[in-house]
This record gives structure tokens, C-alpha cells and sequence, in this order.
């Protein structure tokens, strides 16, 4: 026995399917992956930091630029706040003076949008023209100042009404941030005003391009938004993606307005080119504008080469990995594939007990299983088909019924593990029966007033074993589920019987809606099935076979047992065919005696015995006296019947071990094994006698018979026709000597005896 395994540790239940599409997709995908994860992650975060990185180093220029300004400014206004005649002109409210004082400052400190002095109960003077008097909030900030007595710089936000009162013109409406330079102006130590300064952060001037110059910044876009949208100023942008003044896209205004740095791809001239965002708030964190820093596509080559050279390492452990998976992949399916080969190899080489186990929790498990089950079922077959052939080629073999039958039931014991079985045969009288039920049980006698009482005719069971005997009983061939089965020439098979059940009534009722029962004790085992086949072949009705299983039968068994009651039909058939044509070979029809072929082969065995053992053995010839004139008187009919009434005396009065045979016309041969003369000349007495005092139908006279006898041991009998021969002359002598007589010799004596005196021995003659 070959056993097959590819046994594996845990698997997933997947079917292969899915296990080769996971498998491959996983090998195609984990390496892209990788290079997604590494161009995306690698390349796009490195190009955004260092994007962004430059937009902030930039705008932290910026703002240095922008207070370096402002701290400018203070310092103009401190020398300013230290000067006595600026102090008095305040106090005297010195316009004229105050007022070309701070243009000429404004025009020192041309970035400066604005610069102005107030006291406390308002404006004195301010650098633009027409600026109306009003008292300046600035965030409190001047108010600060004035109140502190300490410069102070700082953004604020401005109101637009305060800027229209200052006359200030902005670019951008709905720009208002301003760099705040505030420095008190201060008598004895006390606060009389503020000279301030305003820086615009809004306006065009917010990133003056001397900033650029300064941090070398080459690629720059520097949009304001709020609702217009629009790119402010562009330096070197390639190709003026946002020109100066041009609406910004949709998608980049709405992502600048979420406040966050992003990086955005763009196309011009069919090269790509990166812009990385950042978004600029006011002191309230609204977003008011954005910088933006511009990557050409050269930039973008350098860092894609760097990730090419990522690549390839990638691509090389994603070739490491898509094979692993790959390996691991084959091995559950290739491995599986060889041990199935190998396995069917082994099978079709004639190992019929080849196992394949196989342990992957896939198909390729079922599959295992399949050919393990179905190396078990072939097996199975073969020795079933073995038995089988043994059992056919014992019923073609055989001509003998009974032991047809018997081992009909012995082999179908074994090869369906019965529990039960019983053989009926059909017999229209219901007269004949076994003789021998040695190991099997004797069937009670026949019902005497059933015989030959129906039209049916009986079923005798006939073997049987796992039968209660009670139950073994003959009965009429229409009855119960063994006739039903007989008379419909149909198989019944009672599947999976109820163990409670207590009569099998109902369920037959359900199959065949005949009102027929079976008693459940009937089988010495309750079975779980019982099957009834019946056997039969063209016109002639044999009987039925019952098996009975508590281990139940698959359709298969079913199958084969309605194949083997067709041979076995065939074969009882033959049986019974055999049976009678040797019968007829051997027996006289007329008087139903063996005839003179089976004498001769008789005769010659008794013969050879009695030599062998030194046993005695008589043999005697009858003729009837005168027959021709019974003949010719009563006409041939008249003596068939005689004939046939001798046969009937003959066979009724001699011993069971005689035997009678009809030698010819009206002569009859005996013979008597282990008969001395003297017990042959009793038996030849009485038939004499007999024959003498019967009287035959139609036959008004008497009939008499002469009859010669030669009996063994005698020296002169050396062979089977010396017997006969001798006593044939015997019989010719009692014919020539009047008839009516039996006559033979004892130890070389002539005997005869002429008449029947009443006494079976013969007195006188012998001893
Ligand atoms: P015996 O033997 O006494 O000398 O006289 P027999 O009349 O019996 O003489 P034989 O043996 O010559 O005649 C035998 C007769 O038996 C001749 C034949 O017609 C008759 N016979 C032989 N076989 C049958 C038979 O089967 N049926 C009938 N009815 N007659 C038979
Ligand atoms: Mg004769
Ligand atoms: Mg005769």
C-alpha cells in the first residue's frame, strides 16, 4: 500500500482560484506599490519641503525687510520727538510746521504709506493731502503709545472709514493691514502726542522686488486675494502662468483659502512645472493672500533621477518578494499536482489501496479525499467483483440444487454482511420439501390441508439462516411480501426500518398500497433493511430470496443482488432441468423403476463391493408367466397397467437399499446388496407371492411370475454378467420347469420352489 502526502501547516480555506489571482496580483502589486509609495511619498514630500522651505525662509525675508522699515521709522521719529522746536510746534499746534515736517519725512521714507501726528484729542498733521481731522483709533495703539510713553511697532488692522478719513488710497480694497510705527512725543516727561507711521502689507508694495533681488528667490508669485482672486506680482514666473493681474484658477484660490501649504502641478510648454503654496494670514488668521514658489520641471528630473535610483532597489525587493509569493504560490498547487500524479500512477499500476492525502484546505484537499474514497470504492468493486465471479462461476459449475441454494445464501452472507436470508422455492403441489437443512434449520412439516388444496401453488422455504423457525413456515405463493414480490416479479426493499417499528404493514401500504404485513420478529436480528428478489426466468416461477442487513444496503448492493438472482435463476433453472433429464435418462416410464442403464452401473458398483469386502450379494430376474396371452386376452393397454402395478409392488416391498429395475419388456431385475441366498429366496418368495394374490385392474386371472436367483459368494460368479447370467438361467429353468417358481442354487445345489406354501423360508431346501 502506497500512501501519498503533502502535508502542509495552516492554510486559509481559499479556493485555488482565488489563491493564484491573490497570489499574482499580489506579485504585480506589492513592487508598484513600492514605487507609488516612493515616487508619491519619496519624491513629491521631499519637492513640497523644500519648496515650502523657501517660501518660508522668504517670507521670514520679508518680514525682516518690513521691520527693519519700520525700525527705520522709529528712529527717524525718536530724533524727531527729541527735538525741542517739534515738541513746541506741537504744543502751539504748529500746523504749517508739523506738516512739511512730515513730508519731508514721507518723502525720506518712501515705503512708508502713510506718516501723521496726533494728540490726544486728534489728527494735527498728516502726509497726505486733505486728510480730515479725526481722532485715530489704530487699534488703540497710538493710545498705547501716548499712554506708555514707549515706541511702539506692530501690524494692525486699519478701518477702511479711518483710512478714507487719512486719505490714504489702497490698491486692494479690502486690504487693510498696516505696519504700525508709533513713537510718543513727550514734554517733561509727559505724553502731548504721537508721530506714527504706516507701512501697507497689502498693497503692491508688500513684497517689493528688492526682496526677491535680495534672497535671490528667482521664481516667485505673490497673489492677494479675497474675492479678487487675482496673482499680484510675478517675477520670472515661467512663461506667466499668473500674470500679473490674472485670475487665479478656481481650484488653486479655493485650496489657498483653506490655509494650509499645498503643491500644485502645472504644465507650460509641455514641461511640468511644481508651485508649492503657502498661505498668508493677517494677525486674525484669515487668509488674505497667498506666496507661492515656482519649480521648473529641470528641478523635477533631478529629484526624479534621485527616485530612479530608489527604483531600481525597489523593483529589485518587489522581484524578491513577487517571487517568495510565487514560490509559496507553486508550492501548494505544483507539489499537490505531483503528489496526484504519482498517486494515480501508483493506482493504475494496480495499488488499489494507493492514498493520497493531501492537507492544503483547498480543492486540491477534496480532491485527495476523492481519489482516496474512490481508490476504497474501485477496491471495493474488485473484491466485490471477485467474490462475484466466484460465486458465478460456482453457479455455472453446479447442477446441483441444493447446494446451488445453500451456497447462494453462504456467498451473499459474505460478501453483503447479511444477517439474514432465506431461499423460497415454488411448488405448485407445496408437496416437495428439502431433505437436508443440516446448519440451516428444519422448516416445520407442511400444512397438511394446504396441500394440493390452492391454485396458486406454495413457496417452501427451502434454506435459510437469521430466521426465526416459527417463521420459516411454507404458505401460499400469493401471500405476504415474499408473494407479493413473487407474484409482481419485483424487487421490495424496505429502507432504514423504524427500530420501533412492530409491524412493517404501514410502510409497505405506502409503497405498494397492498394490505400486507410482515411480522417484525421474523429475522432472529432486527434488521435496518430487508430486501426480497424474486427468481424466475421467462414463463417459469422459482421463487424468492430474502436478505435481510442491519448495516442497511446502498443502491449498489441492490444492483448486484438483482443481478445475481438472475444467474442464480438461471442456474436453479438448469438445475432442475439437469435433475429431470437424469432422472428420465435412468428410469423406466412405465413402471417408474430404474431402467436397465442404471442396473448395469448399479449393479457393477454392488458387484465390485461385495468382491472388494467379501459381502453378500443376490440379484434376481422376474419374468411374468405367459404375459403374451394377458397381452393378447385383455389387449397391450391392460398390460401396461400390470407392468406398472408390478412396478408399484416392487418398489413398495423391497428394502430402501434394494433396488428394482425393469430389465426389459415384462422381465425385472433385483438386486439385493448384502443378501445371502437364503434372504434373497424370502425376498423372492414374498414378491412372488405378492404379485399372486394382487389383483391388477381389468385382469380377471390370476398372474404369476418365475423368477431366477444367483447369489454371491459362489465360485462360479467371477463377473457382473456371471450374476446375471446365472440367474437368468435360473429363470429360463423355472420357466422350462412349469412356470410359477423361483429357482437358484445353494452351495452348487439345484433349488427350486414350485408353489407358495405360505412360508417365506423354505424348509427343506435350505439347511
Ligand atoms: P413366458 O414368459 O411365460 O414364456 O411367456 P410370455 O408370453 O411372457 O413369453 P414372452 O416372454 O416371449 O413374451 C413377452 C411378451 O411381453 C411379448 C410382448 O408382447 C409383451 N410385452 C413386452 N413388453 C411389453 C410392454 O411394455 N407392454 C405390454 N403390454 N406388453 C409387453
Ligand atoms: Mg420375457
Ligand atoms: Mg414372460
Amino acid at each position: 500500500m502506497v500512501e501519498i502526502k503533502y502535508l502542509t501547516g495552516f492554510r486559509p480555506k481559499m479556493s485555488i482560484r482565488t489563491k493564484l489571482i491573490l497570489s499574482f496580483s499580489l506579485a504585480v502589486l506589492i513592487p508598484l506599490l513600492l514605487l507609488a509609495v516612493a515616487n508619491t511619498y519619496l519624491f513629491r514630500n521631499q519637492t513640497k519641503k523644500e519648496s515650502l522651505d523657501k517660501v518660508r525662509i522668504t517670507l521670514s525675508g520679508a518680514e525682516r525687510i518690513y521691520y527693519s522699515q519700520a525700525n527705520r521709522l522709529k528712529g527717524a521719529f525718536q530724533i524727531v520727538s527729541y527735538n525741542p522746536y517739534f515738541i513746541n510746534a506741537v504744543i502751539h499746534d504748529n500746523k504749517k510746521f508739523l506738516e512739511s515736517s512730515i513730508k519731508s519725512h514721507k518723502a525720506a521714507f518712501r515705503f512708508a504709506t502713510f506718516i501723521g501726528i496726533t494728540d490726544k484729542n486728534g489728527f494735527i498733521a498728516a502726509s497726505t493731502d486733505g486728510a480730515k481731522k479725526f481722532k485715530p483709533s489704530l487699534d488703540g495703539l497710538l493710545l498705547k503709545s501716548f499712554k506708555s510713553g514707549f515706541p511702539i511697532v506692530k501690524t494692525a488692522i486699519i478701518r477702511k472709514s479711518d483710512l478714507m478719513r487719512m486719505n490714504i488710497k489702497i490698491s486692494n480694497s479690502e486690504s487693510n493691514m498696516f505696519l504700525v510705527t508709533a513713537v510718543p512725543l513727550l514734554q517733561n516727561g509727559r505724553s502731548i502726542g504721537v508721530i506714527f507711521g504706516l507701512i501697507d502689507l497689502n498693497g503692491n508694495s508688500y513684497m517689493p522686488e528688492t526682496i526677491y533681488n535680495e534672497y535671490h528667490l528667482k521664481t516667485a508669485v505673490f497673489a492677494s486675494l479675497f474675492n479678487r482672486q487675482v496673482c499680484l506680482t510675478t517675477l520670472k514666473i515661467p512663461g506667466n502662468i499668473f500674470g500679473v493681474g490674472s485670475r487665479l484658477p478656481e481650484n488653486i484660490h479655493n485650496k489657498i483659502m483653506t490655509g494650509k501649504d499645498f503643491i500644485e502641478e502645472m504644465n507650460y510648454n509641455s514641461e511640468t512645472v511644481f508651485a508649492a503654496f503657502h498661505p498668508v494670514k493677517d494677525i486674525k488668521g484669515r487668509v488674505i493672500g497667498s506666496i507661492a514658489v515656482f519649480i521648473s520641471n529641470r528641478r523635477y528630473i533631478a529629484i526624479f533621477k534621485k527616485t530612479a535610483e530608489y527604483a531600481v532597489f525597489i523593483i529589485l525587493i518587489g522581484l524578491i518578494i513577487s517571487l517568495a509569493i510565487s514560490y509559496f504560490a507553486s508550492r501548494d498547487t505544483l507539489n499537490p499536482i505531483f503528489a496526484i500524479k504519482s498517486a494515480i500512477k501508483d493506482f493504475t499500476s494496480g495499488d488499489l489501496d494507493a492514498k493520497l492525502i493531501i492537507k492544503t484546505n483547498d480543492e486540491f484537499e477534496d480532491i485527495g479525499k476523492g481519489f482516496t474514497e474512490m481508490a476504497m470504492t474501485v477496491k471495493d468493486r474488485e473484491e466485490r467483483m471477485g467474490k462475484y465471479n466466484t460465486f458465478s462461476d460456482f453457479l455455472v459449475g453446479s447442477l446441483d440444487f441444493d447446494k446451488i441454494i445453500s451456497s447462494t445464501l453462504d456467498i451473499l452472507e459474505e460478501l453483503l454482511n447479511l444477517s439474514s436470508g432465506i431461499i423460497y422455492i415454488y411448488d405448485k403441489e407445496g408437496r416437495i420439501s428439502p431433505e437436508d437443512f443440516a446448519g440451516y434449520g428444519r422448516p416445520p412439516a407442511a400444512n397438511e390441508k394446504d396441500e394440493g388444496k390452492n391454485e396458486e401453488g406454495f413457496l417452501i422455504p427451502w434454506r435459510f439462516y437469521g430466521i426465526r423457525k416459527f417463521a420459516a413456515n411454507k404458505f401460499i405463493s400469493s401471500e405476504g411480501i415474499a408473494g407479493h414480490c413473487f407474484k409482481k416479479r419485483k424487487t421490495i426493499w424496505f429502507h432504514d426500518i423504524p427500530e420501533n417499528a412492530v409491524m412493517l404493514k404501514d410502510k409497505l401500504l405506502e409503497k405498494d398500497g397492498a394490505g400486507m404485513a410482515m411480522d417484525y420478529g421474523f429475522c432472529e436480528v432486527f434488521p435496518k433493511d430487508i430486501v426480497w428478489l424474486p427468481l424466475y426466468i421467462g414463463e417459469a416461477d422459482i421463487g424468492v430470496l430474502m436478505v435481510a442487513s442491519i448495516r442497511g444496503f446502498k443502491n449498489e448492493d441492490i444492483a448486484f443482488l438483482e443481478h445475481a438472482v438472475k444467474e442464480l435463476s438461471v442456474s436453479l433453472d438448469n438445475a432442475k432441468i439437469h435433475k429431470k433429464i437424469n432422472e428420465l435418462s435412468i428410469t423406466d416410464e412405465l413402471t417408474g423403476l430404474y431402467n436397465r442403464r442404471k442396473m448395469d452401473e448399479v449393479l457393477e458398483s454392488e458387484f465390485n463391493e461385495a468382491k472388494r469386502y467379501g459381502n453378500p450379494l443376490s440379484v434376481m430376474i422376474l419374468d411374468l408367466d405367459h404375459f403374451k396371452s394377458i397381452n393378447d386376452f385383455y389387449g397391450h393397454k391392460a398390460g401396461d397397467v400390470v407392468l406398472s402395478g408390478i412396478g408399484e409392488l416392487l418398489t413398495q416391498n423391497i428394502r430402501n437399499i434394494d433396488i428394482a429395475t425393469r430389465y426389459g419388456g415384462e422381465e425385472f431385475v433385483i438386486i439385493l446388496p448384502q443378501t445371502d441366498f437364503k434372504n434373497a429366496v424370502s425376498a423372492a418368495k414374498k414378491l412372488k407371492n405378492l404379485v399372486r394374490n394382487y389383483k391388477f385392474e381389468q385382469i380377471e386371472r390370476e398372474v404369476t411370475v418365475s423368477i431366477g436367483v444367483a447369489s454371491m459368494p459362489d465360485d462360479k460368479i467371477n463377473s457382473v454378467d456371471d450374476i446375471l447370467k446365472i440367474a437368468d438361467n435360473f429363470l429360463y429353468d423355472a420357466k422350462n420347469s412349469g412356470r410359477n417358481r423361483i429357482i437358484g442354487s445353494y452351495k452348487g445345489e439345484r433349488i427350486e420352489i414350485e408353489k407358495d406354501d405360505g412360508n417365506n423360508d423354505a424348509p427343506g431346501i435350505i439347511d
